[in-house]
């Protein structure tokens, strides 16, 4: 293995039937740093349909298997999982920062959440519990049980690298199923240390198999006829060929989408809380988060006062290399990322939105060879810009204005998404009305947009998610289906609903 200034250079290969190969077709593709473009992390297989398709014939074998091995055992293999990733949190956050650029601080806790996440499911391994209910005939039982479906196709983006395929495959695995991974080609680093950890963990080969690649092998996943669940995370247009793709083969889909979340702050809010929200819930991760606190709505009475201090606390944040000390915010994932962010903000001052901060990308060094762009806040932005409704997936934060709470909700729920939002109120009455009145998955009081934990549902509404939800024990409703069993042990034909029982 070759070590460049930044650190090790990796050749890996796929993952199928438990073993590394390459690509049927021999071609590989580039990861390389966003902070540094010299900087080649390593190559990975540019994969065919074909491969997609033998890594799905794996696991529909392993399935026989699998499904049959104990839950409690399957969650032991987790158990070791999570230990391996624990071992070597600090090595696997410093080849995530270096592929996708977020803050060490960020990529550690990234790291944590596949943790928690793959703790949580080995805990489910002696639990996943179905129902017994009393019979309403005599001598009869009644009860539930969760049972796997088979081969699932996990379809990952970028932004959240360990932490995401966790919250898919942990659960998948726990269930019974087995799964063919396909992580975004930009952060296939991380989704290789994941696999790799599982293979030393002790997963019998063709339970998890890994295919990096683009979009066709995305598509094999949707429509191969093996493959009963898809579990995807990306950005909506995606999402919707997803699930046109699976929806003539009656899959079930999981879908985790767009945002353009929201933070609403009324006039007796604790300022320097909300400030200190805004910056961390609009910056963090570069504001490639899809609960990103992409908008803020601010009551009229403080409105200037939050956007001053706000504005001179994103001023100071230092921006780099996500492995240097000191550094806040790191670069764009991409290139394209961070033509989208430049696209936004002429968008934004063609709308006539005020650009407070910001606006333009970095250049120079140590920028010159990253994709780098300046924190930016716009104010007086009005509800109906684009920049207040499409999601912008960058540094860049939309300030409005409101007169009351019912407005700040009306503004906050009049997006096509509905992933995330927040208030800071000190009157528990209004705290109430927008947690019942905004329409998203997830919502916070006195916190900003993001800081989901991996034991309560994950996920959101409209055009975020379509229903199901992942992390918690609702994960395992994605991965799993009920069964309802009755059995009678009564000797005789007994009747729902038509035989009355005699007290
Ligand atoms: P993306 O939609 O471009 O890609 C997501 C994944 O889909 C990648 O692995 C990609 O290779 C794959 N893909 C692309 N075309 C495909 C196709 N035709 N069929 C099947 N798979 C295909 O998203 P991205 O740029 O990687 O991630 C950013 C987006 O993800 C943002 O919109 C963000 O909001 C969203 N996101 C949502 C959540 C959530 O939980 N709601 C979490 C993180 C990110």
């Amino acid at each position: 293995m070759h070590r460049s200034e930044h650190g090790r250079f990796a050749a890996c290969a796929n993952f199928i039937d438990g073993r590394w190969i390459a690509s049927a077709s021999g071609r590989v593709f580039e990861n390389r740093n966003p902070a540094d473009r010299d900087d080649l992390i390593g190559t990975f297989p540019e994969s065919t349909p074909q491969d997609a398709t033998a890594a799905i014939t794996a696991a529909e074998r392993a399935y026989a298997t699998w499904r049959l091995f104990p839950a409690p055992r399957r969650a032991e293999i987790l158990y070791r999982a999570a230990q391996l990733i624990a071992e070597r949190k600090e090595q696997l956050a410093r080849d995530m920062t270096r592929e996708m650029g977020k803050v060490l601080e960020e990529t550690r806790g990234d790291v944590q959440e596949a943790i928690d996440m793959t703790f949580f499911m080995a805990g489910e391994g002696r639990r996943l519990y179905g129902q017994t209910v009393p019979s309403e005939l005599k001598d009869k039982f009644a009860m539930s049980v969760r049972q796997p479906l088979g081969v699932c196709g996990v379809i990952t983006p970028w932004n959240f690298p360990m932490a995401i395929p966790s919250w898919k495959i942990t659960p998948a695995l726990v269930c019974g199923n087995t799964v063919v991974f396909k992580p975004s080609s930009l952060t296939p680093l991380s989704a290789f240390n994941f696999v790799k950890i599982l293979e030393e963990a002790g997963i019998p080969g063709g339970v998890i198999n890994l295919v990096t690649g683009g979009a066709d092998v995305g598509t094999v996943l949707c429509t191969h006829d093996a493959v009963k669940v898809v579990s995807f995370t990306g950005s909506t247009a995606v999402g919707r060929l997803v699930n046109q793709n699976a929806a003539p083969g009656f899959k079930k889909v999981h879908l985790e989408m767009g945002g353009k979340n929201i933070v609403m702050i009324m006039d007796d809010a604790d300022l320097e809380l909300a400030v200190d929200g805004c910056v961390w819930g609009g910056f963090g991760t570069t504001g490639q988060r899809c609960t990103a606190a992409s908008r803020v709505v601010v009551h009229e009475r403080v409105y200037a006062r939050f956007l001053d201090e706000f504005s001179r606390r994103v001023k100071q944040l230092r921006v780099g290399d996500g492995a240097g000390d000191g550094v806040q915010m790191g670069p764009s994932i991409s290139e394209s990322q961070l033509e989208t962010v430049m696209r936004y903000v002429k968008v934004g001052r063609e709308e006539g939105a005020r650009l407070v901060i910001g606006g333009s990308r970095l250049t120079g060094e140590p920028y010159a060879r990253g994709w780098f762009h300046e924190p930016t806040i716009f104010a007086d932005v009005m509800p109906s810009m684009r920049i207040a409704r499409e999601e912008i997936f960058g540094p860049v934060v939309s300030v409005m204005r409101c007169g009351s709470l019912e407005e700040a909700i009306g503004i906050g729920n009049d997006v096509s998404y509905g992933l995330s939002a927040s208030i800071y109120t000190r009157d528990i009455n209004k705290a109430f009305t927008a947690m019942r009145d905004m329409y998203t998955g997830i919502f916070y009081v006195n916190a900003p947009t993001i800081g989901a934990e991996v034991h309560l549902p994950f996920g959101g509404t409209k055009a975020t998610g379509n229903g199901h939800r992942e992390a918690g024990i609702a994960a395992l409703d994605v991965f799993s289906e009920w069964k309802s069993i009755y059995i009678d042990f009564s000797g005789r034909l007994q009747r729902a609903q038509i035989d009355t029982q005699e007290l």
